[in-house]
């Protein structure tokens, strides 16, 4: 896929879809290519541009996802193309059904046991056909015992769910040790599938407005929240 990435204050973001990312992943999939997928908000560009070594952390993934409203805004403020999210929760949704479709394993590492056993069952109940070949809580503590399950269950795809930069930084640390061919940091989404967490209703989802159920739901998230105002301004003063 050739469209150029777009930069942020330094943090490069992919103006891929859903479904090219997956149509590129199966060539790279094909050619025997190693895979990482991070999803990138608002909160995430200022913390890259003031920390080194996460820029390059982000900047070295594959696909730098545009997750969340602000970097569509962000996009249009500078004339860039990206008109639609891709979120970190959905991408995992369309690369388990993909995996479904192509017979690719999967394997879920991060969360709690109660909740990545859960999250495995409702996947493979929701994608028929689907092999979850292998799980395992985010708390464990024989790493080399987890490199080689992964290795055994021949898992092509890794999900990992310790949060952000925690999990992006076990992948590449050990990527190299695993045969997995494509890895994405998912955050709290095995929270999402397990349904221990709910999403925001789906008249929120579709206008892009899951913030304002949010602060509607937590008023205390103002505060948070007035970092996206401050980080379109950054936007707009930059060059
Ligand atoms: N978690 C984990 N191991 C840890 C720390 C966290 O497995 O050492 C899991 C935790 O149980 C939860 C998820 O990581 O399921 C936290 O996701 P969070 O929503 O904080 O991540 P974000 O989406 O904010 O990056």
């Amino acid at each position: 896929m050739m469209r150029e990435k777009e930069s942020y204050l330094g943090i490069d973001i992919s103006p891929l879809s859903y479904d090219e990312i997956i149509e590129d992943l199966k060539e790279r999939i094909n050619k025997g290519v190693q895979s990482t997928i991070i999803a990138v908000n608002p909160e995430k560009v200022i913390a890259g541009e003031q920390n080194g070594e996460l820029k390059q952390l982000i900047n070295s993934s594959t696909y730098q996802i545009p997750d969340g409203i602000g970097i569509l805004l962000a996009s249009k403020l500078k004339g860039g193309r990206i008109t639609s999210r891709v979120t970190g929760v959905d991408m995992m949704a369309r690369l388990v059904e993909f995996a479904s479709l192509n017979n690719h394993k999967v394997f879920l590492y991060g969360a709690k046991e109660e909740v990545v056993k859960t999250a495995k069952n409702n996947l493979e109940v929701k994608y028929p056909g689907l092999v979850i070949s292998g799980y395992a809580n985010g708390y464990v503590n024989n790493q080399e015992d987890l490199i080689q399950s992964i290795n055994d269950s021949g898992a092509v795809l890794l999900f990992v769910a310790m949060g952000s930069p925690k999990q992006e930084l076990w992948i590449r640390e050990n990527m190299n040790k695993l045969n997995v061919k494509v890895f994405q940091g998912v955050g709290g989404s095995f929270d999402v599938f397990a349904g221990h967490v709910k999403r925001a209703p789906a008249f929120y989802r579709n206008l892009g407005i899951e913030w304002l159920y949010r602060l509607l739901k937590e008023p205390k998230r103002f505060k948070r929240q007035l970092a996206l105002p401050r980080f379109l301004l950054k936007i707009l003063v930059s060059k």
